[in-house]
């Protein structure tokens, strides 16, 4: 049987922290699901588009993943796409309250999947889409925190507003 596993979020933008989840979770799993969160409550700084875009061009062409977007729960999603394995990213104990939590909802509408945490990259514990938004848009260097062409994009987008 293939694992599928699903990492949903928002990804506004893409990092390198979450290009390192990607690229451990494909020495676990057969078939890895991107799947961004489109959000119309939540104000992103990139279009679903232009977020699908990147994570595309950002992950290469690796037939293992897939990148779609979603809104609605994200376990129909889930099921939607035959995963059984929910993947997160974990970097401080800021971020486990909110997953804890999120993992036993997922768990009670749909109990046929796992949730799943990986440890950040050591060297991505500090990386987070809001951060790098809010240093790129005060004109620091973010260059070695997300892929190329989000760091293109970020530029694109500052120095037009
Ligand atoms: P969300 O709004 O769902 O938290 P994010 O795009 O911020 O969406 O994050 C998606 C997932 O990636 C979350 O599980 C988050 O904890 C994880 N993540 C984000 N940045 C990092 C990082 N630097 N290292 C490891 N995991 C990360």
């Amino acid at each position: 049987m293939s694992r599928v596993a699903i990492y949903p979020g928002s990804f506004d933008p893409i990092t390198r922290g979450h290009l390192n989840i990607v690229e451990r979770a494909l020495h676990v799993f057969d078939r890895l699901i991107v799947g961004v969160l489109d959000n119309s409550k939540k104000t992103a700084l990139f279009s679903v588009d232009e977020r699908l875009g990147q994570i595309r061009k950002a992950v290469g062409d690796d037939p293992r993943i897939e990148v779609d977007h979603f809104d609605g729960l994200l376990v129909d999603f889930a099921e939607r796409k035959g995963a059984t394995v929910l993947l997160r990213g974990l970097r401080a104990v800021s971020d486990f309250d909110y997953e804890f939590q999120m993992a036993h909802m997922n768990k009670k509408l749909f109990p046929e999947m796992e949730t799943m945490f990986m440890m950040t990259g050591e060297d991505f514990f500090y990386v987070s889409s809001r951060l790098v938004k809010e240093i790129a848009a005060l004109g620091g260097d973010v260059s070695a925190l997300v892929p190329e062409n989000v760091f293109t994009a970020l530029t694109g987008k500052y120095k037009r507003s």
